[in-house]
């Protein structure tokens, strides 16, 4: 059948329909090859191939300098944050670790295995705001200062990157990249599970300035490549960064129009371009009321836009496949819904 769901998902999520199509017309047989791509040997020259463009694609759409390695890992973002502390806190025994949400008290918690974790500013009751810098607790001793740059969950986004003084960066994107243009020198490891702007579920890319570490995994990118394909035809991530921009601005606009009839409890200059999580009926949110919301929007063919169980409400998730007329279709259905239901 055919695809008519418009899928907020906050990940696995949508992907581009050109790619999906792309991907049925050759899945049969790869390029003539007469056999489908994951049946060959990941030694064979067309997955070598692919495996080398997805890395150039890459390098390409972030200028990647060259003393960074692409490296693409599977154990998705959780297994990510874990390695990164294994490999990294040893250099000296602790780490600095920011925690903004969900993923990075997560992250924060697994380091604490393998070394001493320094936290940056107390544990906030909510998410919902970053203190100011100059207020964060550095330990000039630390290994790295990890952040979470977008918090999928809670739908808190930085919106720059820290000034470390010299301590590498450690960022998890999870959720972000590719929806922004970076200065990559500034970090020593961003790491993104792809299943949300940049393929399906089942790797990890993780981008690490080489004195750093630079161990390799193998793992099937053929999904991936096609997406940062896409990504770059669209104008690459400027073109990206614009879009979120467009989206997201236009929801907040939706839900700060309603008379609190919306509500969106994070500070306005943290809030998520691409998660974005809001109460229906009030500041906290009519749990009938949003029941109703999830199951009108169904019937318009709207998913995913249940929020993440330990946060509730409603989220929807504005990854890079989602385009401006889907996010126009929700609030044309969120206006009509409040009229409907004051
Ligand atoms: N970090 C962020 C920002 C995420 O959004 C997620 C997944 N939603 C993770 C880490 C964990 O990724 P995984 O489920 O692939 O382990």
């Amino acid at each position: 059948s055919s695809q008519s769901a418009l899928n907020f998902g906050a990940g696995p999520a949508k992907l581009p329909r050109e790619v999906l199509n792309d991907v049925q017309y050759e899945f049969i047989s790869y390029q003539n090859a007469g056999m489908s791509i994951i049946e060959m040997s990941h030694r064979s020259k067309e997955y070598i191939t692919i495996n080398k463009n997805a890395q150039d694609a890459i390098r390409k759409l972030l200028n990647v300098p060259s003393n960074y390695e692409v490296l693409f890992m599977q154990g998705g973002g959780c297994g990510a944050f874990a390695a990164v502390a294994l490999n990294l806190i040893n250099r000296t025994g602790t780490a600095d670790y920011a925690v903004t949400g969900t993923w990075s008290g997560k992250a924060a918690k697994e380091a604490t295995k393998y070394g001493k974790v320094n936290l940056l500013f107390p544990k906030a009751d909510k998410p919902g705001s970053i203190p100011d810098q100059k207020t964060w607790n550095f330990d000039p001793n630390a290994s790295y200062v990890y952040y979470c740059d977008n918090e999928t969950v809670d739908g808190v986004e930085f919106p720059y990157v820290p000034n470390t003084n010299g301590v590498p960066i450690v960022c998890d994107m999870s959720s972000s990249i590719m929806t922004k243009t970076l200065d990559i020198s500034k970090f020593g490891v961003i790491f993104g599970g792809a299943q949300k702007n940049i393929g399906p579920a089942g790797v990890v890319v993780v981008i690490i300035r080489k004195d750093l570490f630079g161990a390799s995994h193998d793992c099937v990118v053929y999904v991936m490549e096609k997406v940062l394909q896409w990504i770059i035809k669209q104008g690459g991530v400027k073109a990206m960064q614009k879009q979120a921009e467009e989206k997201s601005g236009l929801l907040y606009k939706t839900i700060s129009n309603s008379n609190s009839y919306y509500s969106c409890p994070i500070d306005e200059n943290v809030r998520s371009r691409i998660n974005i999580p809001f109460r229906v009926g009030g500041k906290s949110g009519n749990e009938k009321l949003e029941e109703k919301f999830l199951e009108e929007a169904e019937k318009l063919s709207m998913f995913q836009l249940k929020g993440h169980r330990s946060v509730g409400g409603i989220r929807a998730s504005l990854y890079n496949a989602v385009s401006l007329d889907d996010v126009k279709s929700l609030v044309k259905f969120m206006e009509e819904f409040q009229k409907e239901h004051p």
